[in-house]
C-alpha cells in the first residue's frame, strides 16, 4: 500500500513496456539505469537515467536509448524501497553533487528526482491529517521566507 506522500498515486513506469515497477503485484522486478558519459574523464557525468524491468526491457532500452560509446550502471528497485537504502541513495546523490565529482545533465537530474519521488511512495510513512493540514500552510509560504 503506497503512502499518501503525493496527492494521488504516481506509478513508476518501465520505459519500454509501461508496467508499474512499484505495484505490489508486479510480475517483474525493476532497475534504475544510469548512462555515464565516458568522454568526461574528470567527473562522473550522467546523461540519462530511466526505470525499466529487469531482463528483456532492460536489453531493449540499452539497444535503443543508450549510446554505444557510454556505459550504464544500475540500482535495484526492490533494494531502493528499503527505507535505509533509499535514504543512502538520496544522500549519495547530494554528496556527489556537493563534491563536484558527479554531474547530471538537466534532463537526467529531473528524471532521477521524479523516480526518487515515486519510490518514496513505498518507503515513507503516511502523513497524518494534522501533518497534511500543516503542509497546506507551509507550501503557502513564499520561498524566500
Ligand atoms: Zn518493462
Amino acid at each position: 500500500m503506497p503512502s499518501n506522500i503525493l496527492e494521488s498515486y504516481e506509478p513508476l513506469k518501465c520505459r519500454v513496456c509501461g508496467a508499474d515497477l512499484l505495484a505490489a503485484n508486479r510480475e517483474r522486478s525493476g532497475i534504475i539505469v544510469f548512462e555515464k558519459d565516458l568522454k568526461s574523464k574528470d567527473v562522473d557525468k550522467f546523461v540519462q537515467c530511466y526505470a525499466v524491468c529487469k531482463g528483456d526491457c532492460d536489453e531493449t532500452a540499452k539497444l535503443h536509448f543508450v549510446s554505444k560509446e557510454n556505459v550504464t550502471y544500475w540500482e535495484d528497485l526492490d533494494d531502493l524501497q528499503i527505507p535505509y537504502y533509499f535514504l543512502k541513495e538520496v544522500i549519495a546523490v547530494i554528496n556527489g553533487l556537493h563534491s563536484g565529482k558527479t554531474i547530471y545533465d538537466n534532463n537526467c537530474l529531473e528524471e532521477l528526482k521524479s523516480i526518487l519521488v515515486r519510490i518514496s511512495q513505498n518507503t515513507l510513512r503516511d502523513q497524518t491529517k494534522e501533518e497534511l493540514n500543516r503542509l497546506k500552510s507551509l507550501v503557502a509560504l513564499p520561498d524566500w521566507l
